[in-house]
């Protein structure tokens, strides 16, 4: 197997994320700036009621059951499931099939699958973000991901892993990780303070009592 490229797919994520107008989390993908794409993200529910085609067709039976990407005249009409569980499940469903598309993969295999999902969690949760809000003293733990970036508890074990093994891995890190620290600064900065005031405030009821 061909090695995933991670650094590209964390290149085109980080591009993507310099373009938007807002730099706070959670980051919907549905709402994000593609310009030099054509994409229609769209649910299979809404899909299906526009068009009239059963869900069960859109769905092949179940098989395509979190969400896929079909090409029509030069746009990706990306379809995702809205009966999935969580909220959480789906924005990765969306940025993964976001991933495959920027990445230009072309077929399906381990390393492409790898790559998107790389791609998907440096949308959501960037890890230079993630190292900042370390090393301004924040705990990062899967709750804390799926609470304040709003992914799915397996996607945060996930972060959580690849960044402890890449945290010092300087290959990794890009031109644009300095840019992306500073355009989210004020979000890491006033979420870190609330932290530390409610972590203050717990304290202070435990002495009290
Ligand atoms: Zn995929």
């Amino acid at each position: 197997m061909d090695k995933p490229n991670f650094y590209r797919a964390k290149l085109k994520a980080y591009e993507i994320l310099i373009k938007q107008q807002s730099f706070s989390f959670p980051i919907d993908p549905r709402k994000l700036k593609l310009d030099s794409y054509n994409f229609v993200i769209i649910s299979l529910q809404e899909y299906s009621q526009i068009t009239n085609i059963p869900l069960e067709k859109l769905t092949s039976n179940g098989s395509f059951n979190d969400g896929y990407t079909y090409f029509n005249n030069n746009t990706a009409y990306i379809f995702y499931n809205n009966d999935i569980e969580t909220e959480g499940r789906k924005m990765w469903t969306i940025s993964h099939e976001i991933g495959h598309i920027v990445l230009e993969h072309t077929t399906q295999c381990e390393k492409n699958e790898q790559e998107a999902n790389f791609f998907a969690s440096q949308i959501l949760a960037p890890q230079c973000v993630l190292k900042q809000l370390i090393k301004n003293g924040a705990k990062v733990t899967s709750n804390y991901l799926s609470s304040k970036f709003k992914i799915s508890k397996e996607a945060s074990e996930n972060c959580i892993n690849t960044l402890s093994k890449v945290i010092d891995n300087e290959k990794i890190v890009t031109e644009y990780d300095d840019i992306i620290i500073s355009l989210f600064n004020p979000y890491i900065f006033r979420d870190y303070s609330l932290d530390l005031y409610f972590d203050e405030l717990e304290n202070r009821r435990k002495t009290f009592y």
